[in-house]
C-alpha cells in the first residue's frame, strides 16, 4: 500500500518508515516540510505531498506528546493535537483518503479499575489529553466518507526517541535502587505494533470505509510502571532495586490517569488485531539497542 505518513522521526513514524521493504511504499512527512504547529501552511505542504506521492491512505503519527510540557504550552499542543490532525482529516477526504489519527488513552480520567471502552465517557486530566480529544472529533467529525480511525493505544515505547524503556535503562544503570509509581495501570504498547496496526487498518478501510470509527490498542497483560519497570531490569540484566511508590509521591505538572486499561476487542474483531505481548516486545526492543548502542 503508499501511505502519506505525517512525523518521520517519531517513535511510531520510524517503524511506519521500516514497513517501506514490506510490500508498501512509505512517504514520511517531518516537521522540517511539514510543521504542523502552523497547520494552514502545513497543509498546503501535505496537499503537495498528495499530488506528488499518490498514497492510498494518510497517516498521522505526528503528536505533540510532551504531557507536562503542554501545560505550559498549550497553543501549540492544540496546533499539533487538535487543530492538525482536524485539518488532515478534511484533506484526506478532500482527497478521497482513508484516514488514520493515533490518540491516546489521557482522553479519559482513569477512573475504577474496569477497562475503557471505546465508547466509554471522555474527561481528560490535562491539556494532552484534552487537545488529543479534539483532535479525535475533528477527525470523527470530518466524517471521510473514504474511511476514517482514531486508534487510541498507551505507555509507547521502542528503541528509538524518548521512552519510559529508555530512561529506565538509563537510570537502572546508574543507580542501585529507584521508586516507580506502582498505582498507575496501563498496556505497555511496542511502537512495531502501532505501525503495523495502522498499516492494517488503512487496508481495511480502503477496502471497507465502513469499518470506520474509534478503536483501542495496547500491549497485554496490564500492568503498573513499577512492574514494567521490574521486567526491564530483569530482561537488561541490570541489578536494580525498584520501590513501589504512589503517584502522590511523585508530583508532575500534568495529573495521569490511574487506569489506562483499554477494552480492545472491537479492534481485535474488527481488523484481526490481537493486543500485542509487551514482553515479547521488551525483549525485541533490548536486542534492537544491543545491536544498536
Ligand atoms: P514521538 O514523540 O516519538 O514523535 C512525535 C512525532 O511528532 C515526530 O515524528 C515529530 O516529527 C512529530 N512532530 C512534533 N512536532 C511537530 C511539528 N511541529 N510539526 C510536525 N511534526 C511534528 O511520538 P510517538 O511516536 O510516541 O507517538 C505517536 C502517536 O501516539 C501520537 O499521536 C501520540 O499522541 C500517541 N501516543 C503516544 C504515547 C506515548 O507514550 N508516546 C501514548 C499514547 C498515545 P519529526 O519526525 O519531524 O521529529
Amino acid at each position: 500500500m503508499r501511505l502519506l505518513v505525517l512525523g518521520r522521526s517519531g517513535q511510531v513514524a520510524t517503524e511506519l518508515a521500516r514497513l517501506s521493504g514490506e510490500g508498501h511504499k512509505i512517504r514520511c512527512l517531518g516537521r522540517d516540510e511539514a510543521d504542523l504547529s502552523q497547520p494552514e501552511a502545513a497543509m498546503e505542504a501535505v496537499r503537495r505531498a498528495l499530488d506528488a506521492f499518490r498514497p492510498e491512505a494518510v497517516i498521522n503519527a505526528a503528536a505533540w506528546t510532551a504531557v507536562d510540557a503542554a501545560e505550559a504550552q498549550k497553543d501549540t499542543a492544540r496546533a499539533l493535537n487538535a487543530e492538525a490532525p482536524s485539518a488532515l482529516a478534511r484533506l484526506a477526504a478532500e482527497a478521497g483518503l482513508p484516514f488514520v489519527q493515533i490518540s491516546t488513552d489521557y482522553v479519559f480520567d482513569g477512573a475504577g479499575e474496569a477497562p475503557f471502552a471505546t465508547d466509554a465517557a471522555t474527561a481528560p486530566l490535562g491539556t494532552y489529553g484534552r487537545t488529543k480529544l479534539s483532535g479525535e472529533e475533528g477527525v470523527a467529525g470530518a466524517a471521510n466518507p473514504a474511511g476514517w480511525a482514531v486508534l487510541r493505544t498507551s505507555w509507547v515505547f521502542s528503541a528509538h526517541g524518548t521512552n519510559f524503556v529508555k530512561t529506565m535503562l538509563r537510570l537502572g544503570a546508574e543507580r542501585d535502587e529507584l521508586r516507580v509509581v506502582a498505582d498507575q495501570v496501563g498496556g505497555p504498547t511496542p511502537a512495531a505494533a502501532i505501525a503495523r496496526a495502522c498499516v492494517t487498518i488503512a487496508e481495511t478501510l480502503a477496502a471497507d470505509p465502513g469499518r470506520s470509527g474509534i478503536y483501542h490498542f495496547s500491549g497485554v497483560p496490564d500492568t503498573s510502571w513499577a512492574c514494567f519497570a521490574r521486567e526491564i531490569m530483569v530482561q537488561a540484566k541490570l541489578d536494580c532495586r525498584i520501590e513501589e511508590i504512589p503517584s502522590t509521591d511523585y508530583p508532575t505538572p500534568a495529573t495521569r490517569p490511574l487506569n489506562s486499561r483499554l477494552d480492545c476487542r472491537s479492534t481485535e474483531a474488527v481488523f484481526g488485531l490481537a493486543r500485542p505481548d509487551w514482553r515479547a516486545g521488551l525483549d525485541r526492543v533490548l536486542t534492537e539497542l544491543e545491536a544498536t548502542p
